[in-house]
């Protein structure tokens, strides 16, 4: 099973990606994750993106690309993977077609987390407040605004990408946990009772 979890920073999408590790056997592709140990192993492709990320901008289309075309190759992906973080733009999302395409996959949901702004900010703000100084360097509220604003003008048009195809579920994100957790596995088990 191939899902992408949409939503902007703070959503939850790397926690609910762990849960769907953890139960379905999944793996959870978090291309920021997968930027940080670039970074951590000190690769000229972390050198290269640590100043973006940094600041909060997005690293090249053709390099997240690359990653994910490569990542997906690996034996652990096999059974499947929740991608977290990509694709950001319109341009990786056709990327991402192309290339499922070119491996003859394809994408089984596209699950879109959706937030109140404010509540996030909040939710955002407890985050690094209760991070007890271990705050990441793109951590600060400053640049988690500016990632929000992002978001809007980079990533939020791809909902309407994959809502154009049919493809997008929405699930209201400011629920417990627990409560979006059990609406994504109902869109993950409805799916496939209908194509059972
Ligand atoms: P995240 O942990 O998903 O919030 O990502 C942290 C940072 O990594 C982002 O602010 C971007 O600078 C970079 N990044 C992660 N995923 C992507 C992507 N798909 N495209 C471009 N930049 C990304």
């Amino acid at each position: 099973m191939k899902l992408i979890l949409l939503g902007p920073p703070g959503a939850g999408k790397g926690t609910q990606a762990r849960r769907l590790e953890e139960g379905r056997g999944l793996r959870q592709l978090s291309t920021g994750d997968m930027l940080r140990g670039e970074i951590a192993s000190g690769s000229s492709l972390g050198r290269q993106a640590k100043a973006v990320m940094d600041a909060g901008h997005l690293v090249s289309d053709d390099i997240m690309i690359a990653l994910i075309a490569h990542r997906i190759d690996q034996p652990d992906c096999a059974r499947g993977f929740i991608l977290d973080g990509f694709p950001r733009t319109v341009a990786q999302a056709e990327g991402l077609d192309g290339m499922l395409a070119a491996k003859g996959m394809h994408l089984d949901h596209v699950i879109e987390l959706t937030v109140d702004e404010a509540i996030l900010l909040d939710r955002i703000r407890t985050r690094v407040a209760e991070s007890g100084g271990s705050v990441r360097a793109d951590d600060n509220e400053e640049v988690l605004k500016n990632r929000l604003e992002v978001y809007r003008r980079q990533t939020a048009p791809i909902i309407p990408y994959y809502r154009d195809r049919g493809m997008l579920k929405t699930v209201d994100g400011m629920q417990p946990i627990d409560a979006v957790s059990t609406d994504i596995e109902a869109i993950l088990d409805s799916e496939l009772t209908q194509v059972g």
